[in-house]
């Protein structure tokens, strides 16, 4: 099994994706009814706890209840250290829950093993961060490749479409540093969907980038979503939460408003309101023959 092991974490680094080395204590819960709506991802009753050096364990996700529905935007807003990159490990399967279960589509992915949970995160999950994770040597067509670059056959025709349709067509064989921030940014996006995920997870993806190209960047997450891709973004930016579904506050390990139907209408409708106040039609949409 060192063998999988091995090219499961070549595969992960080759997408340009973090690994979590924490091992896993399971301790299903086994009593959750998780097949009852039409969700894209799902946590039930899902506690994380880290061991902290002799003392009481840190508890960093408290008896979560979350969902996302296929073609949702949902924004994670908390402060630091209240779980959020715990909570997107734990969706994208980077990591796995103490107890709890986790649900992909009408899979069960509580427990998997470590080539089984790969390959649900390959097949499933696509990543976007803050910091692009784009790796420096490589044409902007070649990392949007990267995350098939274990499976047969050639995907650069299908990069190359992914970036003409993020507006990239002429930058096909610019290596990072000759790329803007949002540019990079809309490459690693591609790059994202190159497997057609499911779920898209984004870690502060508008972090590193000035307004004009955040909103550009959030536009372009209308359009993945639109593709019905659920988008679950952690953010610290007004901006993303401007653009999002659904809002749902972290503190301390513990959600409020995880499930569709929780959060406050009001609320959502006012931030809608504001924002499509101030904008045009949306755009041509992307993705429409991935695959
Ligand atoms: P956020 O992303 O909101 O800043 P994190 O999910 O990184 O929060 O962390 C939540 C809590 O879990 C914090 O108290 C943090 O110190 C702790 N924590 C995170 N990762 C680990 C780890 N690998 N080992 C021990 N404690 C951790």
């Amino acid at each position: 099994m060192s063998r999988n092991r091995t090219t499961d974490e070549a595969e992960d680094l080759a997408a340009g994706r973090a690994t979590n080395g924490a091992a896993a204590d399971w301790e299903t819960s086994g009593d959750s009814n998780l097949a009852d709506d039409d969700y894209a991802v799902a946590l039930r009753g899902v506690v994380k706890r880290y061991p902290s050096g002799g003392g009481e364990p840190v508890v960093a996700l408290d008896d979560v209840d979350f969902a996302a529905r296929p073609g949702e935007f949902v924004a994670v807003v908390g402060p630091s250290g209240s779980g959020k990159s715990t909570l997107l490990n734990v969706l994208g399967l980077l990591d796995d829950p103490t107890s709890g279960r986790r649900l992909l589509g009408d899979t069960d992915v509580t427990s998997l093993s470590v080539a089984e949970r790969t390959r649900a995160r390959k097949e499933s999950i696509g990543f976007v961060f803050q910091d692009f994770h784009l790796l420096p040597t490589l044409t902007a067509v070649e990392n949007v490749a990267m995350p098939t670059a274990f499976d047969p056959g050639d995907a650069s025709d299908r990069a190359a479409n992914l970036l003409a349709r993020f507006g990239l067509g002429d930058r096909l064989d610019h290596e990072p540093n000759e790329l803007s921030g949002g540019q990079k940014q809309r490459v690693a996006i591609a790059r994202s969907l190159i497997n057609e995920p499911a779920v898209l997870l984004a870690d502060e993806p508008t972090g590193n980038l000035d307004t004009d190209t955040g909103e550009a960047i959030l536009a372009e997450f209308e359009r993945v979503k639109a593709e019905g891709v659920a988008v679950i973004a952690v953010t610290h930016d007004p901006l993303v939460e401007e653009y999002a579904d659904r809002v749902v506050d972290l503190t301390d390990g513990v959600l409020t408003g995880g499930l569709p139907g929780e959060s406050d209408p009001h609320a959502d409708a006012d931030r809608r309101g504001g924002r499509d106040a101030g904008r045009t039609a949306p755009g041509p949409q992307v993705g429409g023959d991935r695959g």
